[in-house]
């Protein structure tokens, strides 16, 4: 992978590869009718960003540092630059509304060139808005732009090596700009994975992964994206920060946890060294059937809690199991699909023989009916494709969007009844509420609720009081504001609840050491 290896454009209005995009199936619409009724919501076309602030005496300074070519100020690019991917992204692109659009677009290729626009923009108090995959779902691209000169979007794309693989200590070292197929097939061929695939994979990037402290959906095997990073270089404006010489240490507290999640507001992450595992040579999904959430969830801590995890475990509600499913027949008799569980297992052909027996055994144990490999190779199949789908829903006037939070086990009963509660209380009735716990770990899961209902007059307030009522649930019930999306600007509010008075000190401490003028992601996770 080089500088200029060419990178997959998401839409402006829509998320992922716009040649895969997908209509909804003439059945599909039926039932989409029938459930919401269906509205014609075309997306505007023509518009164009506001004109850049910025002028060419403040752009040649950038034109020295990256080049012309990469200093890009044409509206087609800074609308691609505009915010990121969560529905009401989406909804505010449809309606032509370009507002956050950068004033230009700068392309630096290593971690010199991007601590010299740093220096730039805090000489002239220019905000900077780092850019990975432009996957946001939590508003973290849009940063706020006034008292400043004019706001650039550091774009990372030019990024794209690979640094350096250690086979002996098992890491590998990544430029921020790759995305997670470029990263996992510079990988492949030293015979290695990451094996981080969040739903995002095919568009995120391993710098986002990190300022965002993403979770993949193989993460009881794999780990979270956190996890991974025995090491990262970033840079600030006010100077370099090079961390993890070792495996582990003492000494002191880890400031690599300072900059993963720091979503830019900190510096910018420019290398990232992970811990690597051996390709695997065998990959096996397979599908369970419980007669209640409940019973599939207290399963899924069982197996946690006595080390027996599988590369891949979630667990889908009724409601979701219900929607999910082409057949619901096909796990149980059509009034009474249960709940669906997705294991898989990836190692050596050994590996997988041995967990795959355990689980196999304890999940029996527990009550659960196997359904073979075919909803497992299903789920496979169909797992970066749902997103497409959303886009298709909106188009015929069906809100869709998702929200993610985690707790200890001891509470997830309570903090599923008062989200899903609170969801349907804000969009009525109408609406389906379907939950799916997505992680899990020895001490409790995250979960994660999707929800669907015909739009109204105004999408983005309606699901805006939903998401309100929703974090507000969530705060009260003492679990965490995000789970994997981040804080963005959207959890900002719940964010500063979770951590305290005292937390958000700290925060504005670190901030104000690290990015004395405040030009990194103004608005951005610090409270
Ligand atoms: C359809 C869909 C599915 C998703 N599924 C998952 C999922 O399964 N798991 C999950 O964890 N998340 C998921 N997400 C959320 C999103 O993909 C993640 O937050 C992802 O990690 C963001 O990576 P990115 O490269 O796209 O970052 P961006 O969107 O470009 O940036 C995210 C934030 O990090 C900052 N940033 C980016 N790169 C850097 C850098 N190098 N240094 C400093 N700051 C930086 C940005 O300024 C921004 O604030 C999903 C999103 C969508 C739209």
């Amino acid at each position: 992978m080089s500088p200029e290896t060419p990178t997959v454009e998401m839409h402006p209005q829509r998320w992922g590869d716009p040649a895969a995009a997908t209509a909804l199936p003439e059945s599909a619409l039926g039932l989409v009718d029938l459930a919401f009724g269906l509205q014609d919501r075309p997306a505007a076309t023509g518009a164009t960003p506001p004109p850049s602030a910025l002028d060419d005496v403040l752009l040649d300074g950038l034109r020295g540092i990256v080049g012309a070519e990469h200093v890009l100020v044409d509206d087609a690019t800074r609308a691609l630059r505009t915010r990121g991917k969560s529905t009401p992204d989406l909804l505010r692109a449809r309606a032509g509304d370009l507002a956050d659009a950068p004033d230009a677009v700068v392309r630096p290729d290593g971690h010199a060139e991007v601590e010299a626009v740093l220096a730039w923009a805090h000489e002239h108090r220019v905000a900077v808005v780092p850019f990975g995959g432009g996957t946001c779902v939590t508003g973290g691209l849009a940063a706020r732009r006034d008292g400043f000169a004019g706001l650039v979007s550091l774009d990372l794309v030019r990024m794209k090596r690979l640094l350096a693989v250690d086979d002996v200590s098992m890491t590998a070292t990544l430029q921020p700009g790759l995305r997670g197929p470029e990263a996992e097939a510079l990988l492949a061929a030293h015979g290695l994975t990451l094996g981080h695939f969040p739903q995002s994979f095919e568009h995120a990037s391993i710098g986002g992964f990190a300022a965002t402290r993403s979770s993949g959906q193989s993460s009881a095997g794999y780990g979270r994206f956190d996890a991974m990073v025995v090491g990262l270089t970033a840079a600030t404006p006010t100077g370099p920060l090079d961390l993890g010489s070792a495996p582990a240490n003492a000494a002191g507290p880890d400031l690599r946890q300072l900059l993963l999640g720091s979503e830019g507001a900190f510096g910018v992450i420019t290398s990232v060294t992970v811990r690597v595992r051996r390709l695997p040579e065998v990959r096996a999904y397979e599908g369970w059937r419980w007669p209640s959430f409940d019973a599939g969830s207290d399963a899924m801590r069982t197996l946690a809690q006595a080390g027996l995890l599988p590369t891949v475990l979630r667990l889908s509600d009724e409601s979701e199991t219900a929607i999910n499913l082409a057949d619901p027949s096909s796990i149980g008799g059509a009034d009474d699909p249960g709940c669906l569980m997705v294991t898989g297992y990836e190692g050596t052909g050994e590996q997988v023989a041995a967990r795959r027996d355990a689980v196999t055994a304890a999940l029996t144990r527990l009550g659960g009916t196997p359904l073979g490999t075919e909803p497992g190779d299903k789920w496979v199949q169909g797992r970066f494709h749902a997103p497409y789908l959303r886009d298709a829903l909106l188009d015929h006037g069906v809100l869709v969007e998702t929200l993610e939070t985690a707790t200890f086990w001891s509470n997830r009963g309570r903090l599923y009844a008062d989200v899903k509660a609170a969801l349907t209380g804000a969009l009525g009735e109408g609406a389906l509420v379907l939950c799916h716990v997505s992680h899990v770990y020895e001490t409790g899961c995250s979960l994660y609720f999707t929800v669907a209902v015909r739009q109204g007059d105004d999408p983005i307030a309606q699901w805006q009081a939903a998401k309100a009522a929703a974090s507000d649930a969530i705060i009260a019930a003492g679990a965490t504001i995000t789970h994997h999306h981040a804080v963005g600007t959207d959890h900002r509010p719940w964010f500063a609840e979770e951590v305290g008075e005292v937390g958000v000190r700290v925060l504005r401490a670190v901030k104000a050491e690290l990015d004395p003028a405040g030009i990194l992601n103004p608005g951005v996770l610090v409270p």
